[in-house]
């Protein structure tokens, strides 16, 4: 723990899973290295306080309800509309005004780069802001290319000249099916995305959960082209032990999960999680289900409460499933993923591809089946199987027997056996890049001076 540097730091995350748990260890990463730490939280789907008794916690009533949650284009831009601005302005400013009377000025602002309206905010207020990218480089490369994608035809409108199949030549190796987007409201998605990536570009810099060395072609390029300056300073959850509890479960953890690994031998479990978000329909459940029991592999499933639609927790299961299995599988609700990943026993990850996800699977070297649904999921998905080849790809669908060979061809033949070499190769480096001198810890230094330098540029 670094000497405190008597000054603050206003962070703002996204209510989602996704971005709170970057958000947190960013905040703890800061925190230890001397700066005090203030978040300003939605009302809803918002950290427990009681939880981080070293920051301080400041609640705005946002308006959200559950079911804003169910589209992420109208999600977006519900979270840069004035019930969210006005509300988040009215705290800002007031803590502006409180410090400055205390012996701690506010030195920046850190919100999701989700939040573009923030920048007009904190511009007004004459206060830096850093962005906090919680995806990954490569998909941030390729939000940053959607005007030009548009106009070459790429995005898939009614007047779209390419198929999906097709090479984006602009954005190698991704293919028209990999681009980065949503499966409604593609108008709105557009929009909120190019504000996105033009408020990064007013911002002091732009921080991302990831490491120089898997990302470096995407990071070059984007310094190029947003000319801010950009800091890889992740895999955000090593810094910490995972007891630490440095992100949060907006979900309680099955503590079920270690006790069952326990029990198992090294490499033999299939750890199946879609994330926080992704939903799935029954029939492609019932494949699921069926690819999992016919692989013969042990397997801990991770099945959300509204992860099914229209569907009861496990009233989905197909009948016969469960008996066919002779405990071969575990089913939870939420899984304490970070130790799941580490735990000795898992093999391999089957996963939506979340970015989160997959830098927790990286740094544990464990091997994955990518499923991705939308967004970013799609180039994290083309990068693990393509340009990593850490992992496997179910390009057709969801299919029972697809599901069984492919969980079988990485458990058991050779080509998986050479994924899971490659992925302990690149487990190591994601650990030397945190240490003295290596690239995270160099761009955190960065950051750090960044930080410092900013704000006292702008109080001059
Ligand atoms: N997660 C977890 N338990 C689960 C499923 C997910 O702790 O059962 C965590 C996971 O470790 C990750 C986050 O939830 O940090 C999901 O983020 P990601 O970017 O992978 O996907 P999203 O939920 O945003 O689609």
């Amino acid at each position: 723990m670094e000497e405190r540097k008597g000054q603050r730091l206003v962070l703002f995350p996204v209510p989602l899973q996704g971005h709170i748990n970057p958000m947190l260890e960013l905040a703890h990463l800061l925190y230890s290295r001397g700066f005090s730490i203030t978040i300003i939280q939605s009302d809803y789907n918002s950290i427990n306080p009681s939880k981080y008794p070293d920051f301080t916690f400041h609640s705005i009533f946002c308006g959200l309800c559950k079911s804003d949650f169910e589209d992420l284009s109208t999600l977006l831009m519900l979270l840069n509309t004035r019930t969210v601005e006005e509300p988040f302005r009215e705290c800002l400013a007031k803590l502006l005004r409180d410090s400055s009377e205390s012996e701690e000025p506010i030195a920046c602002l850190i919100s999701d780069a989700l939040y573009y309206f923030t920048q007009s905010v904190a511009s007004s207020l004459q206060l830096p802001r850093f962005a906090l990218r919680t995806g990954g480089s490569s998909s941030t490369l390729a939000y940053a290319a959607f005007p030009s994608l548009k106009e070459k035809g790429y995005l898939p409108t009614p007047g779209s000249q390419f198929h999906l199949e097709e090479a984006v030549l602009e954005l190698p190796p991704l293919r028209v099916k990999d681009l980065p987007l949503t499966n409604s409201n593609p108008d709105k998605f557009y929009e909120v995305i190019c504000s996105f990536i033009n408020e990064v570009m007013a911002s002091s810099g732009l921080i991302f959960n990831s490491i120089e060395e898997l990302e470096s072609p995407a990071l070059e390029k984007l310094r190029q082209q947003l000319s801010i300056p950009i800091f890889p300073i992740g895999p955000l959850h090593k810094y910490f032990p995972s007891e630490s509890a440095s992100s949060d479960s907006l979900v309680a953890p099955d503590e079920t999960c270690i006790s069952w690994l326990d029990r198992q031998e090294p490499n033999s479990v299939v750890y199946v999680s879609f994330g926080s978000l992704a939903t799935i329909a029954e029939t492609e459940l019932s494949e699921i289900a069926w690819g999992l029991a016919n692989s013969e592999h042990l397997f801990l499933w991770v099945v959300r409460d509204g992860m099914i639609n229209g569907s009861e927790w496990l009233g989905f299961l197909p009948s016969g499933f469960i008996e066919s299995l002779g405990g071969r599988g575990h089913i939870v609700k939420w899984a304490p993923q970070l130790q799941v990943l580490a735990h000795p026993a898992v093999g391999a990850f089957w996963t939506h591809s979340g970015w989160n996800s997959t830098m927790e699977s990286i740094c544990e070297g464990v091997p994955m089946i990518c499923m991705p649904r939308l967004v970013d999921q799609m180039v994290n998905a083309r990068y693990v199987s393509h340009v990593w080849k850490i992992g496997f790809l179910l390009e057709k669908g969801l299919e029972r027997r697809e599901i069984e060979k492919t969980i079988r061809k990485l458990m058991e033949w050779n080509e998986g056996k050479e994924i899971r070499e490659r992925s302990t190769i690149l487990k190591e480096k994601a650990k030397l890049c945190l240490r003295q001198g290596g690239s995270s810890y160099r761009s955190l230094e960065a950051l750090v001076t960044r930080i410092i330098s900013t704000r006292d540029k702008s109080s001059n």
